[in-house]
């Protein structure tokens, strides 16, 4: 994140502009305006209901068979990396919502937040005794020293939840760790990343679609940033790349549900994201992948 400000984007109530991208939308012909707005969510064939986050979205793109073990309820252990990035998103949203932390008040703010939240179990699973936590805390103040350099003008909110639900029983959800009101107007919709950059793109493009559909708003403009290392990925969402989410968020609710129906397997398709998939164990073509990359 470089502060510059981004181009003004356009609502998606805007009559003129709507008009000539819906018109000739197949998406829009064959979708429910469940809230009555322009952009829609394909019909999809009914079937059980239907979840979907950012998360089960970035693993369907990568492997159909992934996501379907997540949407099961089935993800992979806590890891340190996680915990750490967790306690790395609370202190963030607490200097954004209350302000900056004294050093010297750090470690009891860390200490206040993992109290406050889910990490207190998790440091149980994890085996992480007080003793230690010490040094994540110091690693956590790393990053906090890295994030306040940022920018932080026009800050609305953070780990702001948003989420949409269809009339056909599928429910998009996610959590956008800070938005910002841009002085050309509109909104940023900023992810903070506390490891590598990664590629951000369909995750962003899931916020964009949902920020749309609940908000009836396109973003001004998304971004992935690396509290670690300062790289980061920006873009301008456009109501055509919206469509072509929402047709794919169909098609991950068609093809689950075609499975589920059926009783027929997905499709599994392995790469270096089958480290961290919680069904390594009983998957040949995964443990393939793994042994070839080491
Ligand atoms: S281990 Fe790899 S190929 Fe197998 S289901 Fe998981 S992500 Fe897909």
């Amino acid at each position: 994140m470089d502060g510059r400000p981004c181009r003004p984007g356009p609502r998606v109530g805007d009559g003129n502009w709507i008009a000539g991208v819906f018109r000739t939308s197949a998406a829009h012909r064959a979708g429910i305006p469940s809230t009555g707005m322009p952009i829609t969510i394909p019909h999809v064939i009914p079937g059980d209901p239907l979840r979907i986050s950012a998360s089960t979205f970035v693993a369907w793109k990568r492997c159909p068979d992934q996501a379907n073990a997540m949407l099961r309820g089935i993800y992979g252990p806590d890891s340190r990396p996680a915990f750490l990035g967790s306690l790395a998103h609370r202190i963030f949203s607490r200097h954004l919502n209350r302000g900056p932390i004294d050093a010297e008040e750090f470690d009891q703010a860390c200490r206040e937040e993992i109290g406050a939240s889910t990490l207190n179990f998790k440091m149980g699973g994890l085996e992480i005794k007080p003793s230690s936590l010490s040094g994540m805390i110091e690693e956590v103040r790393g990053l906090y020293d890295r994030f306040v350099r940022f920018p932080g003008a026009g800050f609305e909110g953070s780990e702001v939840p948003l989420a949409h639900q269809t009339d056909g029983g599928v429910e998009l959800v996610g959590k956008v760790d800070a938005i910002y009101r841009e002085d050309v107007g509109g909104h940023r919709l900023v992810d903070w990343k506390t490891g590598e950059l990664g590629d951000p793109v369909d995750q962003l493009r899931f916020y964009s679609l949902l920020w749309a559909l609940e908000r009836d708003e396109v973003p001004v403009c998304v971004e992935a940033v690396s509290v670690k290392t300062g790289e980061s990925h920006r873009a301008h969402p456009t109501m055509e790349e919206l469509e072509g989410v929402a047709a794919e968020v169909a098609a991950m609710a068609a093809e689950m549900r075609g499975s589920w129906n059926q009783g027929t397997a997905l499709e599994r398709r392995a790469g270096p994201w089958c480290r961290y998939c919680p069904i390594l164990e009983e998957c040949p073509e995964g443990q393939a992948a793994e042994a070839l990359i080491g």
